[in-house]
């Protein structure tokens, strides 16, 4: 043990720090059980999922130019499907990013004169401008689509009434987001969204309801595909690629609005024909294979860190007690001198880049200035170890990934060790 100490001496832990972060851990050992759990429930359906589509050697090659009989492509859309319940999904490297993903998905189903609601509170920060919220060129608002929202009550929970009233005839797709993103708000469980599904398909059972499934993916033993959701959203750079994913994003769900988003995504008449995979199937394929255990260590890590800081005094969302819905941690560190403090020592816990400083900069799509902390094999991967913040009140940072648990701990004690070494913490609050 005194070895392991000597190690984090030598990555800059002081022993302090380390002694006060295997008292927290050790006080873990059940919630850390219980991550491992799902994991394992997890992983028996991905593995499940492989051998009912009989992935096979040939699947991890390539294709170029149009991508006609991409069979690795194809197939793996079958194995997404399978993994959320659903009758297809679009896997593809042509997806960018979530945000793409989910304007896809939108832009794909949303006609002119049609109206989305989001029943749940505003939408993460990029999608302000893809709805036209914030206004920007090419919005859906530019093409006529209106937008609704009802906030949330003051106690997180969902307005029905208002949400009744606001269901109308234009009311055509709903969005609604799993994780908290940057707000904060508490991230919704997957039953949480099913009973809110459940509501608004009893106002108007044909409305498309989308869920913004980032970062959400392999927490639970189900997915919103699971209680209703027409289609789900997210990011290969995020838990479903498993940290092996060099870009990508995935819509699964109903079989006619998939053929819809592969018509947007590509083009009418093509669909989902097309689209070369370049090869990137096997780490489409090997990530998703992983990404039950990298959920899971990244979720510790979440865990680990909101009891960390709720402990030294912080205000930490979700609490150190809460149910995982996500593995995003928030911490509000008050001040943006900590905030600085906190990312350096996410920063300076990687295995790349471990030597940079982490500046606040006007990042596209966000409002307020945003300072990251990343040190990634996959640049601007949140599944890796990452952290990140607006320049704004409350100075919360938001804190998420690592591909190992080992990592994330590292990643947070070193933050830990950067808030005392910066005067933020007092270095006698750990005793
Ligand atoms: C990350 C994220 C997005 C956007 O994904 P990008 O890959 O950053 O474009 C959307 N919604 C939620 C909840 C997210 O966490």
């Amino acid at each position: 043990m005194n070895d392991i100490k000597e190690m984090y001496r030598l990555s800059g832990v002081s022993s302090d720090v380390y002694e006060f972060g295997l008292k927290i851990e050790e006080e873990l050992a059940e919630r850390f059980k219980n991550i491992d759990v799902t994991a394992e429930y997890n992983q028996m359906k991905v593995i499940g999922a492989m051998q009912k589509n009989k992935v096979a050697e040939n699947h991890f090659n390539t294709s170029t130019g149009y991508g006609y009989n991409d069979d690795g492509r194809d197939t793996l859309e079958l194995v997404y499907a399978d993994i959320f319940h659903t009758e297809a999904a679009l896997v593809r490297p042509q997806i960018t990013c979530g945000t793409h993903a989910l304007y896809t998905a939108l832009a794909s189903v949303l006609r002119p004169g049609d109206e989305l609601l989001s029943p749940a509170g505003g939408p993460y920060d990029t999608l302000e401008e893809v709805i036209g919220i914030r206004q920007s060129k090419g919005s859906l608002a530019e093409y006529g689509i209106s937008y609704r929202q009802v906030d949330l009550l003051s106690d997180g929970g969902f307005d029905y009434d208002k949400i009744r009233e606001a269901v109308n005839g234009r009311t055509k797709m709903v969005t609604i987001q799993r994780s908290k993103g940057y707000a904060s708000r508490p991230t919704f469980s997957v039953e949480d969204i099913g009973r809110l599904i459940a509501f608004v398909k009893s106002i108007k059972p044909d409305v498309v309801c989308m869920v913004d499934n980032c970062y959400g993916e392999f927490v639970d033993i189900i997915e919103p595909s699971d209680v209703g959701a027409d289609m789900v959203v997210g990011s290969l750079i995020k838990n479903p690629g498993g940290g092996l994913a060099p870009c990508g994003g995935y819509i699964a769900g109903r079989k006619d609005l998939i053929e819809l988003a592969a018509y947007r995504l590509l083009s009418p008449g093509l669909g989902k024909e097309v689209g070369a995979s370049l090869g990137v199937n096997r780490s489409f394929y090997q990530g998703l294979f992983l990404a039950p255990m990298v959920t899971a260590g990244a979720l510790k890590g979440a865990v680990f860190a909101a009891n960390i800081f709720e402990r030294l005094g912080y205000k930490v969302i979700p609490d150190g007690n809460a149910k995982r819905h996500d593995i995003i941690q928030a911490v509000e560190l008050k001040n943006p001198k900590a905030l600085e403090a906190f990312c350096l020592g996410i920063q300076n816990a990687a295995p790349v880049d471990s030597f940079l400083t982490p500046l606040p900069w006007d990042m596209p799509g966000y409002e307020s200035q945003v300072i990251m902390a990343a040190g990634a094999f996959i640049s601007g991967s949140s599944i890796e170890l990452s952290a990140d913040g607006p320049l704004r009140e409350p100075y919360t940072v938001f804190f998420q990934g690592g591909l190992t648990w080992y990592h994330a701990k590292l990643g947070i004690l070193k933050a830990l060790q950067a808030l005392i070494d910066a005067g933020e913490i007092d270095i006698n609050c750990l005793k």
